[in-house]
């Protein structure tokens, strides 16, 4: 039996259109939305019917960086309680991350809608020393191992392909011929340089702070085999990055080639801008910051192992590594490049690394990232990055990231209007996914806390 549900009086942010849509009627039926109306629809016999008034409603939202297996598995909740009814997860051990997917898709496991990549494809070089993370990442040697490597994944059934950074450019670009546009392919890059992949034909870019490196930073600078940052992992990766980026000058020739061509071959970039929060509200307030409690256990824990290769710091569970006295700039800088990659015609879409980095956590984290995009691109745009742009990107757009007829009924219900400021976002009273009603106070009661 499929119930059908009647929305009236809605105010609808749809994730495509520029501006809201007041007094609209959605009609839903079982896990789809069937039909979007302004004014008045019949209700079908039968059909439910809720009133929506004063309301905003919004499409489920779309994260496109998570590491859903480095978190556990009470924490995944934590996603629909925020909104985002949909995560890519761009690296994972690939049979843990296909079971996960698999437990979601079964209603064994309550989770956003899982995409996978498996693994990160690094090249000779391992780009974590020996611990937690590697099982994460795959080696492949040398341009011969691609097709084994490769066809492998894509038997398997992943949904993009990820590359990662030690990979080097001759293999970086033998991946991309291989898949052929049969997966989206992403990079967060290191040995290989973005625009020799942009021009190869990659779909995306992770990191707006990591995978341009390369092309805005002083040669000496640079990472790459036998530079002085060969390693993320490396103690200088931070202060090298954030010093390379404060120096970049963001109108030189090398950096309007990067964003031209970015616009030319329509690549995504992730922002993960949540990352370098810390160095706008500073460390006491990060650590006092509520969304704190949330932090998945196995994150926390994973990142005070890591400790032991770049030193003890209480709040370096926030941003190993992290020092406000030369990062200060860095959110700014990247929030410049995000804004100027967006009002040239890119694509900018939303992602977080949560699980990755333990900070924020999931679900929330998307919510600092909105709000971190809306300050440099608007509210409007920073909505469809982690909607219909996010949806195109990972070719779901029929799917999901918008309300229209056809998608799945995976949004949510705001009593509140997050245009008139973003942070009302956080005022979600229920969240759909495919049709389901779900109470965000109770998905948070089930998940694992830290005191505070
Ligand atoms: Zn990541």
């Amino acid at each position: 039996m499929s119930q059908t549900v009647l929305f009236k009086n809605a105010r609808v942010i749809d994730g495509l259109s520029d501006q809201p849509r007041a007094g609209m009627s959605i009609l839903v039926t079982g896990d789809r939305i069937r039909q979007v109306t302004q004014g008045e629809i019949a209700a079908p016999p039968d059909a439910q019917v809720i009133d929506v008034g004063g309301k905003t409603m919004i499409p489920g939202l779309i994260d496109t960086h998570v590491h859903s297996t480095l978190m556990d598995r009470e924490s995944l909740p934590l996603f629909l309680a925020a909104g985002v009814t949909s995560a890519r997860d761009v690296g994972a051990k690939l049979e843990k991350v296909q079971a996960l997917k698999a437990d979601i898709a079964s209603g064994a496991q309550l989770g956003p809608r899982l995409f996978i990549c498996g693994p990160l494809l690094d090249g000779e070089e391992s780009s974590f020393p020996r611990g937690p993370l590697t099982e994460m990442l795959q080696s492949i040697p040398s341009v011969d191992d691609v097709p084994h490597t490769i066809g492998h994944l894509l038997n398997a059934g992943v949904d993009g392909v990820k590359l990662y950074f030690t990979l080097p450019p001759d293999t970086a670009k033998a991946v991309i011929r291989y898949v052929d546009k049969r997966v989206p392919i992403t990079g967060h890059l290191g040995y290989t340089h973005s625009l020799e992949v942009i021009q190869a034909g990659i779909d995306g870019l992770e990191h707006v702070w990591i995978s341009p490196y390369n092309e805005f930073c002083a040669l000496d600078m640079q990472f790459g085999p036998g530079k002085k940052v060969s390693s993320m992992m490396n103690r200088h990766f931070a202060p090298l990055t954030f010093k390379g980026w404060e120096e970049a000058d963001l109108q030189s020739q090398k950096a309007k080639t990067w964003f031209g061509a970015m616009v030319e071959k329509q690549v995504n970039m992730g922002t993960t801008l949540d990352l370098l929060w810390i160095s706008k509200c500073g460390q006491d307030a990060a650590m006092k910051d509520p969304d704190r409690r949330y932090v998945p256990p196995m994150a926390l824990g994973r990142q005070r192992a890591l400790a032991a290769h770049i030193g003890e710091r209480p709040d370096w569970d926030i941003f190993p590594g992290f020092d406000p006295a030369i990062g200060s700039k860095a959110l700014e800088k990247h929030q410049e490049v995000t804004r100027i990659l967006h009002e040239s015609g890119g694509l900018v879409v939303g992602g977080t690394d949560c699980g990755g980095i333990s900070y924020p956590p999931p679900g929330y984290a998307l919510w600092r990232e909105i709000e971190l995009m809306a300050e440099a691109i608007g509210t409007m745009a920073a909505f469809k990055a982690v909607t219909s742009v996010a949806a195109r990107y990972l070719r779901k757009q029929d799917d999901i990231g918008s309300i229209a007829p056809g998608r799945y009924a995976d949004f949510s219900i705001i009593d509140g209007d997050p245009l008139r400021s973003v942070h009302e976002l956080r005022k979600i009273t229920t969240v759909y996914r495919g049709g389901v009603a779900l109470n965000p106070q109770t998905l948070l009661a089930t998940v694992p806390t830290q005191g505070h």
